[in-house]
């Protein structure tokens, strides 16, 4: 029997979604796999996934807690949001009650809550991670991107965002600063943090300090700007990078208490939308959150090692003369080809995005489009996620070498091999098409 297809046209689309294409990083790992499949060798350096596994003790918790079946408060585990709790006290020094924190399935889920209930005009650094701008636009609100530029290392600098404020003082706002920063790897220093504090201060925003990949510094040294900026910080942080768990899905927003009523709007959608976190999940992050000796390792481990990557990235790509940041957290790096863009135009290729198409045809490199990230499409700009190798054989691997030593390139060469060879493929590429 023939199912009848129910024909009713898209025009019943919300218009705030019509028009918007699936989250751009996901598209890109499902255009790698494809090409994969199809028995092309392709270079995941698109999707931003932590390498590593989950440590070990976390996947224990979790086993243990299989069982745990019960919903669970909408706002999270009790036990889970004193972990937190405590976790930023002793990484940071904030002073934020359990009460404070709210858990949700995913940073991300509740960024787009937050957006849901606050309602202000979002401001936001281009470049900027992808997905803040369409979830703005998926909720109705307005974006204002503050510009910044290869010069400063594409970080906020003070004067940008108090122009736009001062333009119209009261107007609400939420502003979210991500660092170490996705797409550049780049993080602030104290001098910059208190910059900005002292601007979001006057100026009274409700500013997301959103510090996911705070934990892989790679010097281990992040400092969280709610130090300088208590009551007006909401900090957001989960355990897709530094525990390896992106699938997991847990997030944690820590908010002031003067910001309360918006944890508590939160939670009222979150109430009637996803209920509550996975449970065993929750008990498991507990786990995490309480940290020791153990998962310290696993971090120092997983810095050690995205730190010598990202400094042979860099490296190589700026003998290329192709312009770039040097990294300092995270696992991505910002390329700016800028100086070949006379060459690419040449070549007929006009915009970022069909630079990617064509690195990725070529080389099988697959990379972002810097428009992906508020851009302009002519900019040639790319974001590479260093992350395509074995995380776990890397990691048993780092534990034979001399820890006092930074990683060398033989180590490199053996155990996070795709990454280094999609850059050398990256550099040849420019070099043999564009050079001289
Ligand atoms: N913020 C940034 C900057 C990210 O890169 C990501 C994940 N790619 C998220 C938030 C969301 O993370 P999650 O929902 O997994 O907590």
């Amino acid at each position: 029997m023939k199912i009848k297809r129910n024909n009713i046209p898209d025009i019943h689309l919300n218009l705030n979604v019509r028009g918007l294409r699936p989250s751009a990083t996901l598209a890109i790992n499902e255009l790698s796999t494809k090409l994969r499949q199809q028995g092309k060798h392709i270079y995941k350096l698109g999707l931003g996934q932590s390498p590593f596994p989950v440590p070990r003790p976390v996947v224990e918790a979790l086993k243990v807690n299989a069982f745990q079946k019960d919903y669970l408060p909408v706002n999270g585990l009790p036990q889970l949001r004193s972990a937190v709790a405590e976790w930023h006290y002793k990484r940071q020094g904030l002073d934020f009650r359990a009460d404070d924190i709210l858990i949700g399935p995913g940073s991300k889920e509740l960024m787009f809550m937050l957006q849901l209930v606050y309602y202000g005009d979002l401001v936001i650094p281009t470049p900027s991670w992808v997905s803040y701008a369409p979830q703005a636009h998926i909720i109705g609100r307005h974006v204002r991107w503050l510009q910044t530029n290869a010069e400063n290392n594409w970080m906020l600098m003070p004067e940008e965002l108090e122009k736009l404020c001062s333009q119209d003082k009261d107007r609400p706002r939420l502003v979210i600063l991500n660092y170490p920063s996705n797409p550049t790897g780049r993080t602030y220093s104290i001098q910059q943090l208190k910059a900005l504090a002292k601007v979001a201060r006057e100026f009274k925003v409700i500013l997301l300090s959103d510090e996911i990949y705070g934990e892989l510094h790679h010097q281990g040294k992040h400092i969280s700007i709610a130090r300088y900026y208590p009551e007006g910080t909401i900090v957001s942080t989960g355990l897709s990078k530094w525990c390896g768990a992106g699938g997991w899905r847990l997030g944690a927003f820590a908010f002031p208490q003067s910001l309360n009523w918006l944890c508590e709007a939160m939670a009222v959608v979150a109430s009637e939308t996803y209920t509550s976190t996975s449970a065993p999940i929750q008990f498991a992050a507990v786990r995490a959150f309480k940290g020791g000796t153990e998962i310290e390792h696993y971090l120092a481990k997983c810095r050690r090692i995205l730190s010598a990557i990202g400094k042979y990235a860099f490296e190589s790509l700026k003998q290329a003369e192709i312009r770039v940041a040097k990294p300092q957290g995270g696992f991505y790096l910002f390329p700016d080809f800028s100086p070949y863009k006379e060459k690419l135009n040449k070549r007929k290729i006009y915009t970022s995005e069909e630079l990617c198409g064509m690195l990725l045809e070529s080389t099988g490199v697959a990379m972002l489009p810097g428009s992906h990230f508020g851009r302009p499409p002519e900019e040639m700009t790319a974001r590479i996620a260093y992350v395509d190798f074995d995380g776990a054989r890397a990691l048993e691997a780092a534990e034979q070498y001399d820890p006092t030593k930074p990683l060398d390139e033989t180590f490199l060469e053996i155990y996070t091999t795709n990454t280094v060879t999609a850059i050398d493929l990256m550099v040849s590429w420019i070099h043999d098409y564009f050079a001289g």
